[in-house]
């Protein structure tokens, strides 16, 4: 079995391009792969092909050394666009390896050690609030809009969620300071103002949705340690599942987990063990964020059993296709220190149509899919429709 050709694909998702590698053998076996990254999906494909010349030809079974084979090229570009090519082909050459033995990619990693994951809602009213007019979703003019979504979530069969900074209004906005133009843009600068929004929104939630339901907000790396720790702080009433921040340094982020009774989950954005190591070493997060798209699966894998030898819980970090969903539900599958799976709910009309198979949510849960590889393909012709970026 040898590689005979490896392409990159954007698929338009409304606001956002998603990204695939599609990687395909000399006699037609087809394997998929989710790199989605949507801010640099160009450079993804050009770091694809820069990989090119190491995979055709060669034997796609042998996934390690075509990845330590990727990596030596790369490894000077640690992180960033170059690992996340690597991370869609490494991913569609195990579900080509997978569906070559007619099994799941997570038989290769020792079999599943549960049927379903826990979800939670992600994006919940940031979506909305942003991208409603695309997406015909009811309006976040109100707080009383942000409980009837609670509400929503809760009737969905829902058990947890997680919003941003959401702003009701007429438009509504989100207050992404580290995103976007306007004041305090690079500065990151907690105010009072920002204060009672985050109490007010959170307040709301949690009187909608009662006592037992997940609630969680993503900070982002918006705001620095000081600002970071004074919303954790005053989130302490609301029992969350987690408040999620993002920052570089291990050592900030020990020093806000230390100062809280909030929960921090962290560290989305960092591929390979050796990036995680040090935020294990402090035990500096109560739950270690994992994306599969960025790290692949086999490392992804290893991250996750890193974690657990440090009595760390993980959740993938998934906002993307449902291909990217199965690629998570596979991480799932394997791995004993899984504290929920991240989904975005709301979302443009042909996303079930993308994949062959959309993955099975039943009560709040994931089925994890039983199909070969990863238990659904793309679907070219949908895929066709969509082209990103859309056609003006
Ligand atoms: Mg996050």
């Amino acid at each position: 079995m040898r590689v005979g050709r490896v392409q990159t694909f954007h698929c338009d998702g409304g606001w956002r391009p998603w990204t695939f590698v599609r990687v395909e053998t000399e006699d037609g076996l087809v394997g998929w792969g989710e790199c989605t990254d949507n801010k640099n999906p160009y450079g993804i494909a050009g770091c694809v092909r820069d990989f090119e010349d190491l995979l055709i030809g060669q034997d796609p079974r042998h996934i390690e050394r075509l990845y330590w084979d990727m990596l030596r090229r790369a490894r000077q570009n640690l992180g960033g666009v170059s690992h996340k090519a690597m991370a869609g082909i490494e991913l569609a050459l195990w579900d080509i390896k997978a569906k070559a033995l007619g099994v799941p990619v997570y038989e290769l990693f020792g079999g599943p050690l549960r049927d379903r994951v826990r979800l939670y809602w992600s994006h919940c009213g940031t979506t909305r609030a942003l991208h409603g007019g695309l997406l015909g979703t009811p309006p976040i003019r109100t707080l009383d809009d942000v409980a009837a979504l609670g509400r929503e979530v809760v009737r969905r069969g829902f058990t947890a969620l997680k919003t941003n900074i959401v702003i009701p209004g007429d438009p509504a906005s989100v207050y992404f300071p580290g995103f976007g133009r306007g004041p305090n843009t690079t500065d990151g600068v907690l105010t009072v103002e920002i204060q009672r929004a985050i109490e007010r929104l959170i307040g709301t939630f949690r009187d909608a949705v009662g006592p037992d339901v997940g609630l969680a907000l993503d900070l982002n790396y918006n705001f620095r340690t000081e600002g970071a720790l004074r919303v954790a702080r005053l989130l302490e009433p609301f029992d969350m599942q987690w408040m999620e921040y993002d920052n570089w340094d291990p050592r900030a982020l020990l020093q806000i987990k230390q100062a809280t009774a909030t929960r921090i989950a962290s560290c989305e954005s960092l591929v390979t063990t050796r990036q995680y190591r040090p935020f294990f070493e402090l035990e500096a997060m109560d739950v270690a964020i994992i994306d599969v798209p960025w790290n692949g699966f086999a490392e992804a894998v290893r991250i996750g059993h890193m974690a657990e030898t440090y009595e760390i819980a993980i959740a993938p970090h998934n906002y993307y296709s449902h291909l990217a969903d199965l690629h998570s539900a596979h991480l799932c599958a394997v791995l004993p220190n899984v504290r929920i799976m991240e989904i975005d709910i709301d979302d443009v009309p042909w996303k079930a149509d993308l994949v062959t198979r959309p993955p099975e949510i039943r009560d709040g849960h994931v089925l994890i899919p039983t199909g070969a590889g990863w238990g659904a393909d793309i679907d070219e012709q949908v895929l066709r429709e969509h082209p990103w970026p859309a056609p003006a």
